[in-house]
Formats: C-alpha cells, structure tokens, sequence
C-alpha cells in the first residue's frame, strides 16, 4: 500500500486520481491524503484551497497508525502550514518507508501549486527525507537556483540536490529540446533512458503517473533503478496510447498497465 500526499485535480488528469489510477495498474492499493483541491482546465491557470490544517494532520495520523503503508508518495503540497504538517508526519515515519517526491511547483496550465514558504519546506525539511527526488528541469533549477544550459549543469544539479539530503535524483528531461532523456543519480552511480519525443503538446498528469509508479514498485520492494526504468517505459506505452478530450490543449495519458 501506497500512501499519496497530493492535490486533488478534478479532471483527473494529475494530482491524486492520477496516483491511483498508475498504482492500479501496477496492482498496489493507494491511501491518499489531500494536501489542497484544485481548478484548472487546459486554458484555464490552476488555482487551488489548501486543506484545513488539522484535516490534513489527522488524516496523516489515522492513516499512518492504520494502515500498512509501505512507500509515501508526495506530489503538490500547496502551502507552508500544510507542508509543515506533511514534514512532521514524514519525520516519524519508520526508517524502512521510502518517501518519493515529485516536487509540483506548478500547473502545466500555468498557475502556482506551491507557495513560498511550501517551497522552503520542501527544500529544507522534506527532501532531506527523500529516497527519490523527480523534478523536471524548471523544477531543479528553480531547488538549487542553477541554470540548466547543457548535460554537465544537470550532472551539477543533481549533485546538489543529493548534497540536500535525497538519496536519488532523477532529473526528466521533457523540457528539454531533442529527444528526451531521464537521467538518474544514486549511491550506485548514474543511470539514463532516453526516449523518442511523440507528441508536441501537453500530457497532463506525467509526472505525477511517472513518480507514483516508482513508488508503487518501490513498496513492492524492486530495487531503485530497475524501478525507475520500468516505470519510464511504462509511462512512454501511456504516451503513446494518449488522446486529447478536446480540440486543443491538454492530451490525457492512455491507461497504465
Ligand atoms: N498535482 C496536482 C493536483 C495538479 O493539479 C498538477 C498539475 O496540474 C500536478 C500535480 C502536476 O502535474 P504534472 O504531472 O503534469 O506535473
């Protein structure tokens, strides 16, 4: 069992429903914990509520002294008070439960999923906790206030945020030109996939699918990297397999399997 700590996206897209449907189709139950609910649509910024601050505390509490968590998933955490809480939670958790992060900063639509001082948590406090960090490239440039312009900055950045305390770091590489390339950095030195670009527009939801399905095979207790190739090639079959709802804007992924 996965617990997810997440924001809800009412198209489904990303955010919670996404971590589910990714860790169904591995076979792996998900808890989830709402961080903050959202609105957004492929031409309209996100905008968000965050939770009450003693929802998302007992949630965590009932949760945790409940259930047999064996991984923790934690995607869009929204504000300061509600990442305190989540760092709090993470601080008790026994040393044998990965904790995978997939930094949101943002909506792919635009819009802010994080404020500045949920930010400075998630510097500070969560990533010193992390088994796995999975920023894309705004998202480690923006944790380590560096510019990525070429591989070695990237090979930079993920030294640094190794230094911050993850014991993995995956770097994706959509954002950047030509055909993409997920790099990974751990104790066991560097991995990399690379992939075939496919489509143009937006997928909503990957990085969210992408980390829920590391940890989904992480609690099945696969080893880190052969977790994170499975799960790239099974996001690449979900690219391939996506379909855009409407005329323009966002495609959603293909189901997980
Ligand atoms: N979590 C929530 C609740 C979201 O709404 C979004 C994006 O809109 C994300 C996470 C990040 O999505 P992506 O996987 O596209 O980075």
């Amino acid at each position: 069992m996965v617990l997810c700590i997440a924001g809800y996206d009412p198209t489904g897209g990303a955010g919670l429903l996404a971590d589910v449907a990714a860790l169904a189709g591995l076979g792996v139950r998900a808890a989830g914990a709402i961080t903050a609910l959202t609105i957004q649509s492929p031409d309209q910024a996100a905008h968000f509520s965050p939770v009450d601050s003693n929802y998302i505390d007992e949630t965590l509490t009932t949760l945790l002294a409940n259930l047999p968590i064996s991984a923790v998933k934690i995607g869009m955490l929204g504000t300061g008070e509600v990442a305190r809480i989540v760092g709090k939670h993470l601080r008790r958790l026994p040393a044998a439960v990965p904790v995978v992060i997939d930094p949101v900063l943002a909506a792919g639509a635009g819009g802010a999923l994080c404020d500045e001082q949920a930010f400075d948590v998630l510097r500070d406090e969560l990533i010193p906790q992390a088994a796995l960090i999975a920023p894309n490239v705004p998202e480690a440039e923006r944790l380590c206030n560096l510019t990525i312009k070429q591989p070695f900055d990237i090979e930079r950045v993920a030294r640094r945020l190794r230094e911050m305390g993850a014991d993995y770091v995956l770097i994706k590489g959509g954002h950047l030109e030509g055909d993409p390339i997920d790099r990974l950095w751990g104790p066991d030195g560097p991995r990399q996939w690379k992939n075939q670009r496919k489509i143009g527009a937006e997928i909503h939801g990957t990085g969210c699918t992408l980390a829920a399905l590391i940890t989904g095979m992480i609690a099945q207790e696969k080893p880190m990297d052969k977790a994170v190739g499975i799960a790239v090639e099974m996001l690449q079959q979900a690219i391939s397999t996506s379909w855009p709802p409407t005329d323009e804007g966002w495609r959603f992924l293909g189901l997980v399997n």
